[in-house]
């Protein structure tokens, strides 16, 4: 019985080659040679059949008398696939069999799938940028994308259009697609857009030669409509990040280091302006709000600041643009990389912000602890680089744009990792979450988008 134990109890730590039930199967074989109730294993059962009085006597006498031809069999039966097992290389450890099992259940629990492609036309090297407003049908919400051609600052592409996608319930079936709508040709291509959580028909957009635009998305009695409300001009070139702190007032963020805040009402009115301190020195890549007078940026260098107002020293009156806000400026656990995307979510009814660097390392920002050398948690997604991230409504899922359309995503918890295959081209640069969770878009892959449908 030593021998047989000897050989049972590592199989199930080997890399599963085969399917799971075949594992069990192997294990419930070697038991099977053990004493045990006929009835917990078929082919113990067959045996006792065949040779019922051996079975019972040596089960009654309890000595270590057993059927050598069964014996015989099992081993010639087990012994190529061990010899194949251990032909694969070393034994795993128990934590990757467990994150095995882990990624499975993480597959069955968050069921993500491909949706729908939608293509654009773009010249090649395009990047895209997207934006879901409120829902439409089926939790389904409405959706504006548009595609930035490749430059540095300057933008001579006054063929640039957005397009609004409004998902259409097929009459013979529970599902959407996702149909072109209308288009609204813009003056150059656009930086940043976002929309407004607290009218989610509104959202903005920052363009490269400085504009910022506000919309609205309308159902008209003939259709749908894009107004477009406001556009300001700016002489500090491109807005690389905005977010709505309230339904009527925007936060823009400059490169250079500059955040205003504009009133929208019947018109677009400044604020105030705050500069982040020339201490810092370096670029603005990333920035969210966090409420009034409170927001977050990221830098090029891996910096990430929370910048607030504690109630006294408010603004000052003077500058070229408007009044000077004073704020207070603390800095966060930082990254070695460039801060590429900042994320507000609640985990466990707390306020986290997380951020994540192009070397896929993300961190969760605890907004209500402002001693960040406390413990944080801290996720690093496997590279190859990822460059944007989205996360589920909970904080506990990551995900990621993947090569040629896949999506990968990662449980933060017990760090279980799934995989979406896609069919498309490229890497993709944006991924973007619907506020209810069950909608993706990444791209730009070549000249196509792809929507993913969350199932939860
Ligand atoms: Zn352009």
């Amino acid at each position: 019985m030593e021998v047989l134990s000897h050989y049972t109890s590592p199989v199930i730590e080997f890399v599963a080659t085969q399917p799971v039930e075949r594992q069990h199967a192997l294990v419930d074989n070697c038991t099977g040679m053990d004493p045990m109730p006929p009835s917990t294993d078929a082919s113990t059962e067959t045996q006792a059949r065949q040779e019922v009085s051996t079975q019972t006597e040596s089960c009654a006498t309890g000595t270590a008398d057993y059927d050598v031809r069964a014996l015989a069999k099992w081993l010639q039966h087990i012994c190529p696939m061990v010899e194949q097992e251990l032909l694969q290389g070393m034994t795993p450890t128990l934590e990757e069999h467990i994150g095995q099992a882990n990624q499975r259940s993480l597959q069955e629990e968050v069921q993500v799938q491909t949706y729908q492609k939608i293509a654009m036309g773009s010249t090649e090297h395009s990047q895209g940028l997207a934006t879901w407003l409120s829902v439409h049908t089926n939790n389904a919400p409405i959706l504006v994308v548009t595609i930035v051609a490749p430059h540095d600052d300057w933008c001579e592409h006054i063929q640039q259009q957005l397009h609004l996608y409004v998902p259409k319930r097929m009459p013979h079936g529970n599902f959407v697609v996702y149909t072109e709508a209308k288009k609204l040709p813009l003056k150059s291509c656009l930086r940043s857009m976002t929309t407004n959580p607290h009218n989610k028909n509104i959202f903005a957009g920052a363009s490269m030669d400085g504009d910022i635009y506000v919309w609205l998305y309308e159902q008209a009695l003939g259709g749908v409509e894009i107004k477009q409300l406001h556009s300001v001009s700016s002489t500090k070139g491109a807005a690389v990040a905005l977010d709505w702190v309230m339904e009527q007032r925007l936060l823009v963020c400059y490169a250079n280091g500059a955040v205003q805040q504009w009133l929208v009402s019947n018109q677009m009115l400044m604020e105030w302006e705050y500069t982040l301190p020339a201490t810092t020195g370096s670029e603005l890549t990333a920035m969210l709000s966090l409420g009034l007078d409170d927001f977050v940026v990221g830098t090029n260098d891996g910096s990430v600041y929370r910048c607030w107002h504690n109630g006294r020293g408010a603004t000052k009156v003077g500058g070229a643009s408007g009044p000077i806000k004073q704020l207070q400026v603390l800095s966060l656990r930082r990254h070695r990389f460039m801060v590429s995307t900042l994320l507000k979510t609640n985990m466990n009814g707390h306020r986290f912000v997380l951020s994540c660097d192009l070397s896929g390392q993300a961190f969760y920002h605890d907004m209500r602890n402002m001693d960040e050398d406390a413990a944080q948690l801290i996720v690093q997604i496997p590279l190859p680089f990822k460059n944007a991230i989205a996360c589920s409504r909970d904080g506990n899922i990551i995900y990621c744009p993947s090569n040629d359309g896949a999506l990968e995503y990662y449980r933060v918890t017990d760090g279980a990792h799934a995989y979406v295959k896609g069919a498309l081209r490229g890497r993709g640069s944006l991924i973007k979450a619907s506020d209810n969770g069950c909608w993706l878009i990444t791209g730009l892959y070549g000249d196509e988008f792809q929507i993913f449908y969350i199932e939860n």
